[in-house]
């Protein structure tokens, strides 16, 4: 665990509320020459595709993150699809985040369930704060343009992902106020610059894990020239570190990021963890604690089965650099 050699922790940490169906997040801490990289692809990802993420946790324990632009980097808060009461604590919460980004188009809810939750959001933020919500690509393209417009009765500050074809996502866009932002466009797409050619999108939100690592991110940032929102994949303070190293290197950051996630772990691989302070979060490297790392070790079979994961993703990593 010093750093200066390659160390690998498997860590599983119990979640405060069930997310993507899972109960516990699991991963892989590498240690190397320039810090630590975290390794914590989602299990319905196949070898192919995780292997962008072990390339972010390589590039993040070799190498310096890139020079930063800003020390402070502004962060929202989330809302899941619960009712208006839950909804305004979460945004009075102790985070002092000025942007909330809102959960909507929840299966087995409906328009009124989210104008309710949005209400309540742009209520409990004022005035000056900024509202966004995500929908998961869950929409059609007439009900995308429909709750759209209900929605923008509360100011939005973008729409994120409102329906799953980039091809669906430009044709919302060309009929609604609201800004759009890609997110599953870019990130589970063969190609991500589809978004930009088609002007499917005003926004994109970028996750480091991935779209292969810090470095990667801000060339395809060049590349896609839009405005880059950065969010989590629901990492511990060690990735969320990569995350904000991203969005203090960018050109322009006119958008708070979605990476003060770890309020949804139980615990955390560092006495310090990255959790907001007046809505920011500041670009640092995290070092994991081994006292911390003991605590969250996961058992025998579960670390098994990422060492063998690790071991495929390292293969497929090395074929391509051939
Ligand atoms: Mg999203």
């Amino acid at each position: 665990m010093s750093g200066d050699e390659a160390t690998v922790d498997v860590f599983s940490i119990p979640m405060n509320v069930r997310f993507r169906g899972i109960e516990h997040r699991e991963g892989v801490l590498l240690g190397g020459p320039g810090g630590f990289g975290e390794f914590s692809p989602f299990w319905d990802y196949d070898v192919a595709e995780s292997t962008d993420w072990l390339a972010a946790a390589v590039d993040a324990a070799a190498r310096e993150f890139p020079e930063p632009v800003r020390d402070l980097v502004p962060v929202n808060c989330t809302v899941p699809a619960v009712g208006p009461v839950r909804a305004r604590a979460i945004v009075i919460g102790p985070h002092g985040c000025r942007t909330a980004k809102v959960k909507v188009a929840e299966p087995g809810q409906t328009l009124d369930d989210d104008i309710a939750r949005v209400a309540a959001v742009r209520d409990a933020i004022g005035r000056q704060g900024r509202v966004r919500i995500d929908a998961n690509g869950a929409w059609t393209v007439p009900e995308a343009i429909l709750a759209i417009k209900e929605l923008d009765a509360f100011e939005l500050e973008y729409v994120e992902q409102p329906v799953t074809t980039v091809q669906e996502l430009a044709d919302v866009r060309r009929r609604v106020d609201v800004p759009v932002a890609a997110d599953e466009s870019i990130r589970r797409a063969d190609d991500p610059l589809r978004v930009k050619r088609l002007g499917a999108a005003d926004i994109a939100v970028l996750k480091v894990q991935p779209l292969g690592g810090v470095h990667a991110c801000l060339r395809l940032t060049e590349r896609i020239g839009l405005p880059v929102v950065v969010s989590s994949a629901l990492e511990t303070s060690v990735g969320i570190a990569a995350g904000v190293a991203l969005a203090a290197a960018l050109p322009e950051l006119p958008y708070a990021c979605g990476l003060a996630t770890t309020s949804l772990l139980t615990a955390d691989v560092t006495a310090d963890p990255m959790t907001p302070v007046d809505g920011m979060l500041s670009a640092r490297r995290v070092r994991p604690d081994p006292a911390r790392v003991e605590g969250v070790r996961a058992d025998e079979e579960t670390t098994r089965r990422w060492l063998e994961r690790l071991d495929g993703c390292r293969r497929q990593l090395a074929g391509r650099g051939r």
